[in-house]
């Protein structure tokens, strides 16, 4: 709870250094957990608030910090290990994957795919992950650059394709979804894999897609296969 004598002079931005009291205590313990591993990033997206301001200081979490947050839930169900940041920045992203995977936890987080590299992508598949998203706001080069700031459009092709490839592999070949062109024109702005969301338990063909992106796909007839 905020102190009500501090209102007015709040920092919106660093709200939480002014909470003095914690006796909101919720009836249940929590069973979901959204982790911001990193606010590092190396894109600069037109749509990302942290393109055009610095609100803290660049950091990742701590191997310590995270084992100390998820030892405090014990009834945990649910992991996203993504906030502002690209998550696969983090250099113990795999283990906390695994760490949360030994309690049962269902573990996800959207990436940019930069450096969704076979070493990378092995290691988190290794680790349990059980679902991947991968953000591609974007049809073609020249729009993926406009967007998102740097020109990584082939290359985000080419490792979500060797991820899935190594997925099919790994797991063989159950619960792989992604996105895939329906018509000629899909493939010619080059968006086969405009979004993917990848599974390791159950294909899940009508679930709620992840991101506006996959949405938008899908409405330009693009299907989950
Ligand atoms: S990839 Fe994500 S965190 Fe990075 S700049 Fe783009 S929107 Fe922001």
């Amino acid at each position: 709870m905020l102190d009500p004598a501090t209102k007015g002079a709040v920092d919106p931005t660093r709200y939480f250094e002014n909470v003095t009291t914690d006796d909101d205590v919720p009836e249940q313990d929590p069973v979901c957990l959204y982790l911001e591993t990193t606010n590092r990033c190396n894109l600069l997206c037109t749509t990302c608030p942290r393109t055009y301001e610095e609100l803290e200081p660049p950091a990742d979490m701590s191997w310590e910090l995270f084992t100390s947050i998820v030892d405090q839930v014990p009834r945990l169900q649910r992991a996203v290990l993504h906030g502002v940041g690209e998550p696969m920045l983090v250099k113990h992203l795999p283990r906390m994957v695994r760490y949360l995977k030994d309690r049962g936890t269902y573990v996800l987080f959207n990436t940019n795919g930069t450096v969704l590299n076979e070493k990378n992508g092995r290691a988190l598949i290794a680790a349990g992950l059980d679902e991947l998203r991968v953000s591609f706001d974007a049809a073609n080069a020249e729009s993926y650059r406009a967007i998102r700031g740097k020109n990584y459009f082939n290359r985000i092709l080419k490792n979500v394709r060797a991820f899935r490839v190594a997925h099919r592999f790994a797991r063989n070949d159950r619960g792989i979804a992604g996105f895939r062109p329906r018509c000629r024109r899909d493939r010619r702005q080059g968006s086969a894999l405009a979004a993917a969301r990848v599974f390791q338990g159950e294909r899940h063909r009508h679930g709620a897609p992840g991101s506006g992106t996959l949405r938008a796909a899908l409405r330009r007839g693009g299907r989950l296969y």
